[in-house]
C-alpha cells in the first residue's frame, strides 16, 4: 500500500511538471535589440513588391551531438540523416538549401546535454564552428523543444523534439535566421497592450506583432492543436481564428507547412548579411555502396572485431553504416558516418545474426537510397581464425574465404606481406601499399599462414579456406 501511495505522490508531481514542458515548446526570447536588423528590414518592405530572391543558396550547417559524461545519449545518426532531409523540404520555398559543413561532431558533456543555460554561455564559443549555423542536439531537460540563443547565435534542439514529422528545428531555423513568433509580444502569456495587438484587418500589421503583413494576427503562447478551440478578439472585436501553418506559430508540428513571402525575404535578407551561403553544391542522390564485408555467406564472425567494407562509391562525402540484430533499425547496435570505405566495429556481442546496410552521402543529400540489408552471424569464441583476422590497421577480408574465392589483404600502413602454406612454403611476397588492397586466390582448402611487417612490428594472421562455405 505504501508503494502505491509513494507511486501516486511521482505521478502527480510529474503531471503537472509534463504540461509545463508542453506549454514551454520553443525557449528563444527575441528582444528588440535582437530584432533591429528586421525592423529596418520591414520599414523597408512595401507588402508584395519586394523581390524574391531567384536561385538557391547552400547554407553550411554543422551538427554537434551532445552526450552526457559517459558519451550516453546521442540523438540517432540515422534521424539525423532524415532531419537534414526533412529540413531541407521544409526550407525548399526559401531558397535556402542546409548542407553539413562537417560530419557531426560528438560532444559529452553533462551540462549541456541538458541544456544549462550559463554552460551554453560559457561553453559553446569552444564548440562552435565559425561562419556556419550550428546547431545541438541535446538528450535532456525540460526548459524547450528547441531555442535559439541570440547572444552565442547557436541552436539547442531536445532529441525527442525532432523525430518524424517534427518541425523543431525548422522553427528554431527561422529565429536563427532573424524571425520571431507570429505572437510577438505574447510570449510566455503577457500582453503586449492594445496599441501593440495586431487587428484582423492588416491596418497595423507592420507595428504590432510580429511586423510581418503576410501573417495573421496571433496571440497564443501556448502550444496549440489545428484548428485552435476558441476564437481570439482583436482590437476592433472580430473574432477570428490564428493560422496554424506558419512554423513561426505555436500550432502542433502537424499543422505546420510554411513560412510566409514576407518572412522568407526577410530570412534571405539575414542570410545575405551574415554572408555564409554559397551558390553551388552537388546534391545528387547517390546510389548505396555494395558492401564487400561481410557477405550473406559469413558466419561466425567474432562481434568484438569486424572490419565493415565497401566500394567506393564516385562523389561519396562520407557513407553511413548502421547495423542491428536481427536488423531491427530502430535499436541499432552500431552506427556511424565515416570518410572512409570501411570501419571497424568492436561492440556487438553473443551469437546472433545481425544486419547492416549502407548508404553513401554528399554534404547536402542524405536521402539516398540504402544498400540492400546483409545478414551475418557472430560467434563469440575464445580462440579461432576470426579475433587474429584485424587490428587496427590490418584487414583481411573475406575470413574465413569460400574455396575458389580470393581474400584480400588491406592496411593502413604501408609493409610487407608474406603468405605460407599450412606446411610453411612461402607461396608470395608483396609490397603493400596504404590502402590498396592486396588480392589472393589460394588453390586449396586448409588454413593458411599470413604475416604482416610494417613500421609497427610484425603482425601474424591465419586464413581459412572452407569448401562448406
Ligand atoms: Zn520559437
Amino acid at each position: 500500500m505504501k508503494n502505491y501511495l509513494l507511486l501516486f505522490a511521482l505521478f502527480s508531481t510529474l503531471i503537472p511538471f509534463e504540461s509545463k514542458a508542453q506549454s514551454n515548446f520553443c525557449g528563444t526570447k527575441l528582444e528588440e535589440k535582437d530584432l533591429s536588423n528586421l525592423r529596418s528590414f520591414q520599414r523597408n518592405l512595401d507588402s508584395g513588391s519586394f523581390k524574391k530572391k531567384a536561385g538557391i543558396t547552400y547554407v553550411p550547417i554543422q551538427f554537434h551531438i551532445l552526450g552526457n559524461s559517459s558519451g550516453v545519449g546521442y540523438y540517432k545518426l540515422e534521424t539525423l540523416l532524415y532531419t537534414l532531409c526533412e529540413l531541407n523540404k521544409d526550407f525548399t520555398s526559401t531558397g535556402f538549401y542546409f548542407f553539413m559543413a562537417g560530419l557531426p561532431e560528438y560532444i559529452n558533456d553533462n551540462e549541456l546535454y541538458r541544456g544549462d543555460i550559463d554552460a551554453v554561455y560559457q561553453k559553446v564559443e569552444d564548440f562552435k564552428m565559425p561562419g556556419v549555423v550550428n546547431v545541438f542536439f541535446q538528450g535532456t531537460g525540460n526548459q524547450w523543444c528547441g531555442v535559439y540563443f541570440p547572444d552565442v547565435d547557436v541552436v539547442f534542439v531536445l532529441n525527442r523534439c525532432q523525430q518524424t514529422g517534427s518541425t523543431t528545428l525548422t522553427h528554431e531555423l527561422g529565429h536563427f535566421f532573424g524571425l520571431p513568433h507570429t505572437f510577438y509580444g505574447w510570449e510566455g502569456g503577457s500582453d503586449p497592450g492594445i496599441s501593440f495587438t495586431e487587428k484582423l484587418d492588416g491596418s497595423n500589421c507592420r507595428d504590432a506583432g510580429d511586423g510581418f503583413c503576410d501573417t495573421k494576427a496571433d496571440y497564443v503562447s501556448n502550444r496549440w492543436d489545428c484548428p485552435l478551440s476558441y476564437n481570439l478578439k482583436d482590437p476592433t472585436g472580430q473574432f477570428f481564428k490564428p493560422d496554424s501553418s506558419i512554423y513561426m506559430s505555436y500550432s502542433s508540428d502537424a499543422c505546420q507547412s510554411r513560412f510566409s513571402e514576407e518572412q522568407m525575404a526577410a530570412m534571405n535578407n539575414d542570410l545575405t548579411n551574415r554572408g555564409f551561403g554559397i551558390n553551388a553544391l552537388n546534391r545528387d542522390t547517390l546510389k548505396a555502396p555494395t558492401p564487400v564485408f561481410p557477405l550473406p555467406a559469413d558466419s561466425n564472425l567474432n562481434p568484438k572485431s569486424i572490419r565493415f567494407a565497401w566500394n567506393a562509391v564516385p562523389g561519396a562525402w562520407a557513407y553511413y553504416i548502421q547495423v542491428a540484430r536481427f536488423g531491427s533499425w530502430e535499436f541499432t547496435n552500431f552506427e556511424t558516418l565515416v570518410t572512409d570505405t570501411f570501419v571497424d566495429c568492436s561492440t556487438l556481442y553473443g551469437n546472433w545474426p545481425y544486419s547492416y546496410r549502407l548508404k553513401a552521402i554528399h554534404q547536402g543529400n542524405a536521402c539516398g537510397d540504402f544498400s540492400e540489408p546483409i545478414e551475418f552471424t557472430t560467434r563469440e569464441l575464445a580462440t579461432g581464425n576470426q579475433e587474429i583476422r584485424i587490428n587496427s590497421t590490418l584487414g583481411v577480408y573475406p575470413n574465413p574465404v569460400a574455396a575458389g574465392n580470393a581474400f584480400q589483404v588491406i592496411s593502413q600502413i604501408p609493409g610487407v606481406v608474406q603468405l605460407f602454406d599450412s606446411k610453411g612454403a612461402l607461396l608470395v611476397e608483396r609490397n603493400l601499399e596504404a590502402g590498396i588492397p592486396f588480392q589472393f586466390k589460394p588453390e586449396s582448402n586448409g588454413i593458411y599462414i599470413g604475416k604482416f611487417e610494417s613500421q609497427d612490428g610484425v603482425q601474424v594472421f591465419r586464413v581459412l579456406v572452407d569448401s562448406t562455405l
